[in-house]
């Protein structure tokens, strides 16, 4: 097994969710976007999926990796913090600023930071104190993986992830993405800008319906799930409200904190009148 090498291309794009379907739901279009555009993108889901009403942990990890084929994402990973149980504490924040380290992301997606489930909102301030701790040159941080060696999920041609598990990789130099966005599908904000996802609305859907365990129609937990049908009808029904938004079919919303900047004022899109 090779050693962490330092001429692994760094993410373009990382996006950082709470449960391994998250970002399919939230983002995934986007993701999908930037990989045909050539961009390197990956996904760190913070648990593992234990205590869902559906399905195993192992199971979802199957799925997982069936998504991610389908995104074409590089890398995707998932760490080992307790399934509805996400803390906004040190030990967390390290786990995740040892990724943020390992893959050197240009910009991380995060979920919106108040949303119904607390493992969702929590995500989103865990992530982004660990994008800051990732950068301070003082603090040592080591890498923490999740126990099964399965867990990487390489659905590209490289064993990156899978060779990283055994690097051990201490001393990780400092890095912090240049953007930090947030995923806000899961509220009902307004956006700052979206993403035209007309083109991949499809795919995304598949991307989702990969999770079988959850997704297919089926006798457990019938009354908190609805029918796949109605599932579909109601993600187009949200991607069409927020392409609306955007002047497109199909878009996912996104907000970023900071003030748009402006280089030529005949470019900037969506119309107004
Ligand atoms: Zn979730």
């Amino acid at each position: 097994m090779s050693t962490l090498a330092t001429s692994e291309a760094p993410l373009d794009v990382l996006a950082i969710a709470a449960h391994r379907d998250d970002v399919e739901q939230t983002c995934g279009g986007t993701l999908l976007k930037m990989a045909q555009r050539g961009r390197r993108t990956g996904i760190l889901d913070l648990t593992q999926g234990e205590m869902g009403t559906r399905g195993t942990a192992e199971e979802r990890e199957r799925e997982a990796a069936d998504a991610a084929k389908i995104l074409r994402v590089s890398w995707r990973q998932a760490l080992d913090i307790p399934d509805g149980r996400v803390e906004n504490n040190f030990e967390n924040r390290l786990k995740v600023a040892g990724v943020i380290r390992e893959q050197r992301p240009r910009v991380v997606i995060l979920p919106y930071w108040e949303g119904r489930h607390p493992d969702h909102y929590t995500a989103s301030k865990l992530g982004y104190e660990a994008c800051f701790l990732a950068g301070l040159a003082k603090l040592e941080v080591s890498v923490a993986r999740a126990p099964s060696a399965a867990n990487s999920v390489e659905p590209h041609a490289s064993l990156e992830a899978g060779r990283r598990q055994d690097a051990g990789a201490t001393n990780l130099r400092p890095h912090r993405p240049f953007k930090i966005i947030y995923a806000t599908l899961y509220y009902d904000v307004r956006p700052t800008f979206v993403v035209d996802i007309t083109q991949l609305f499809e795919a995304r859907f598949q991307a989702l319906m990969a999770y079988k365990s959850q997704f297919s129609d089926q006798e457990a937990g019938k009354d908190l799930f609805p029918a796949q049908a109605e599932i579909r009808a109601r993600i187009e029904a949200m991607a069409r409200f927020y392409g609306l938004l955007g002047g497109v079919t199909y878009a996912e919303p996104f907000l970023q904190k900071e003030v748009g900047l402006v280089e030529d004022l005949t470019l900037i899109p969506v119309k107004s009148i």
